[in-house]
């Protein structure tokens, strides 16, 4: 493999799209030694942001616990001592025949090396759309991704709650985000005035994912919070009302944390894709259409396995998937990422309390948020 790229390459250029989880970790690899193996490679990244907000503590930030500081990783600093080149700008398309990635400004970039970690978007498929106005919805419904725009717009949702008496917020979703975000907002909301109220409208398949123990402590807390629980689903919107399968609602804001689907820019890629967006990568994290293509987080899904796409795959398949660029450029042979079959889940429940799982075993209390607080904090500044 060595050779046949040295022969058609004299140049490697491996190109890293997206600051996600497992480039962050590649970035910080780098950064603190230069791997022999990448001494001849010329790497750079194409992202978005000069900065990456970590999801673990934005319920945190919403309930005012975190600034916006403590739950950034800057990854200009962090490319600048990887001394990996930085592109600041959101690529829109991938001809993996050709090898070359397009940006937003239609600039092309070459590679014979590509790893994909750009992550997803949220899945708004729920929402009938056809007659509302561009302008309404953008103002009404705010996707929980990309992080960035989600978190201008709390923001402004802070701003609507202080300049009124009665303000009401949805938030539509049934996994884990979803009744992080509703607490924290519910937190967030009442701290402005004790009339503002969140509310969660989950389906009947709230954290169906999870085990009864985990999801019985869940509701608990959610009815500690007062938030109101609509085991419906969301259809549309029409005059400041949600519209549910069975009643409405009104919502001043729509908050969706609805699963993910892929990234736009995976409609203009000829590398191969499962479920409408995906990557289909193998057990490598290779895609299955172009082997000098890796893929991991939110962007890819495993052909082999049902993985489900969260952070904790991101890190830890991240981190094979960085081995295996490296393997595959030195010619080695490359690694399986195997997940493990249980993983500690820590949710944050607004105010400083929090409850974890790990397989059938849960818990809570503040000592759990705290014990979150550490490993997230732990996270982050690993990273500075
Ligand atoms: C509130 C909340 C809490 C969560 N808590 C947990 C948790 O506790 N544990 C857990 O395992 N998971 C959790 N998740 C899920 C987790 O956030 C995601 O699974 C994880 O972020 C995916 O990581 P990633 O590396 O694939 O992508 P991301 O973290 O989404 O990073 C993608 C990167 O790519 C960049 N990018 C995006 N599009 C483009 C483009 N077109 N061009 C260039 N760059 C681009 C972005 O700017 C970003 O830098 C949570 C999610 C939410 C919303």
């Amino acid at each position: 493999m060595k050779k046949l790229l040295t022969k058609k390459h004299p140049t490697k250029k491996l190109l890293l799209a997206g600051a996600g989880h497992a480039h962050i970790g590649l970035l910080r690899r780098l950064a603190n030694k230069r791997l022999d193996d990448l001494k001849d490679i010329e790497v750079s990244i194409i992202t978005e942001q000069p900065q990456t907000l970590y999801s673990g503590m934005l319920p945190g930030w919403m309930a005012g616990h975190y600034d916006l500081r403590d739950i950034s990783i800057n990854i200009t600093d962090l490319c600048k001592r990887a001394r990996v080149t930085l592109v600041q700008r959101p690529i829109v398309a991938v001809d993996a025949d050709k090898e070359i990635v397009t940006t937003a400004e239609k600039e092309h970039f070459h590679y014979q090396m590509l790893s994909l970690n750009t992550g997803a978007d949220t899945d708004m498929t729920w929402l009938d759309t056809d007659a509302l106005a561009d302008e309404y919805l953008e103002n009404t419904v705010i996707p929980v991704r990309p992080i960035f725009n989600f978190v201008e717009q709390w923001q402004q949702i802070l701003k609507q709650a202080k300049q009124t008496s009665s303000y009401k917020v949805a938030v539509v979703g049934a996994g884990a985000a979803a009744t992080e975000l509703v607490m924290a907002a519910q937190f967030a909301l009442q701290q402005i005035n004790a009339n503002h109220q969140a509310c969660l409208v989950c389906s009947e398949h709230l954290l169906s994912d999870f085990d009864a123990g985990f999801r019985s402590r869940v509701i608990k807390q959610l009815q500690r919070h007062n938030v109101k629980i609509i085991y419906e689903r969301a259809e549309s919107l029409a005059d400041g009302q949600l519209i549910m399968s069975q009643q409405t609602l009104a919502a001043d804001a729509v908050i969706a944390a609805t699963g993910v689907i892929g990234s736009a820019w995976t409609g203009h890629t000829n590398l191969a894709t499962v479920d409408e967006g995906f990557i289909a990568v193998n057990d490598k994290q290779q895609s299955i259409s172009h082997d000098n293509v890796f893929a991991v987080g939110d962007v890819a899904t495993r052909v082999d396995r049902e993985m489900a796409h969260s952070g904790v795959h991101a890190v830890f398949g991240g981190k094979v998937e960085a081995d295996n660029l490296l393997a595959y450029l030195a010619g080695d042979n490359l690694k399986s990422y195997q997940p493990k079959n249980r993983t500690l889940y820590l949710l944050a429940c607004g105010d400083k309390y929090a409850i974890g799982s790990w397989g059938s075993f849960s818990v809570e209390g503040r000592w759990v948020w705290w014990l979150k607080r550490y490993i997230d904090k732990r996270f982050v500044n690993s990273y500075k």
